[in-house]
């Protein structure tokens, strides 16, 4: 070998080196862009791993405090997806996509069990939570059979008294896209066979799917709040994003427009009622 092939033979030497290094490095970001497409954000919460096929990342969950208010349009918004009819008995259900395509894949679980879930209440808008409330509150629409304004005059009692199963608006996690209640809101139900079968399936393999139960019964590690809600499911990998946003940015200023509004300071809202949740949904 002359010094001019010498010179050649180090030169192509250099230059496949370089095509090999631009080669691995491109396969790389391909894969990385790929895995963040399909996005395959794993969630471990509970000993339970979650694959998650939305492309949403810590980052893009940050919401707007009007979103955790629930001053949203579902029907509007590309973060949200009507529920089909084979998941429920009513129309006009929305969901988070992540909740969604989590809750089919417990459905699908669920029904190889012999056990079929069946949504009745997903995403509350402020303007509906407030409808339901202001009901209540002002005594136009009975609870429990009880014209609670009449009943309970003193405006903190009335609303310490709804508040054992209704929310105030701009305080519900059906705001946020990740709640749903499943087959039925009435506690009679969960005595029967079918109620017991059921609460038993989603008590243990729920978390499989990302949701847990955030009203369990109230004991030494859940001293105040809601009653317990057998019906009521959160998907956390989502919803615990949002429960952290809300402790950090919701004020009580944020919360008025219903009838009451006053006392939702005075009976301590947030943090004895949103923040008093199970710790599995933390
Ligand atoms: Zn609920």
């Amino acid at each position: 070998m002359n010094f001019k092939n010498f010179d050649k033979y180090f030169l192509n030497l250099f230059l496949t080196l370089i095509i090999l290094i631009f080669a691995v490095s491109c396969q790389n970001c391909t894969s990385t862009n790929a895995d963040n497409k399909s996005g395959k954000n794993s969630y471990k919460k509970n000993d339970s791993i979650i694959n998650s096929n939305d492309s949403t990342n810590t980052k893009q969950d940050t919401v707007s405090k009007i979103y955790l208010l629930g001053k949203i349009i579902p029907s509007k918004d590309t973060n949200f997806i009507a529920v089909d009819q084979k998941y429920t008995s009513k129309k006009g259900f929305y969901l988070r996509k992540e909740t969604y395509n989590a809750f089919k894949k417990m459905f699908d679980a669920a029904q190889k069990d012999g056990v079929k879930l069946s949504i009745v209440s997903a995403t509350r808008t402020f303007i509906e939570q407030k409808w339901i409330w202001d009901g209540k509150w002002t005594g136009k629409v009975l609870y429990y059979g009880k014209n609670i304004a009449t009943e309970y005059p003193d405006p903190i009692e009335r609303s310490k008294y709804v508040l054992k199963y209704s929310s105030m608006p701009g305080t519900s996690r059906h705001h946020w896209g990740t709640d749903m209640d499943l087959n039925s809101t009435e506690l009679a139900y969960y005595k029967t066979e079918n109620g017991k079968k059921i609460y038993k399936w989603l008590s243990e393999n729920a978390s499989r799917y990302g949701f847990c139960q955030p009203y369990t019964v109230k004991d030494s590690a859940r001293i105040s709040g809601y009653e317990e809600e057998k019906w009521h499911w959160s998907y956390f990998p989502l919803s615990s994003i949002y429960f952290e946003q809300y402790k950090e940015r919701i004020t009580y200023d944020d919360l008025k427009d219903f009838a009451g509004c006053e006392t939702a300071k005075q009976v301590n809202i947030i943090k004895n009622y949103v923040l008093s949740v199970n710790k599995t949904c933390r």
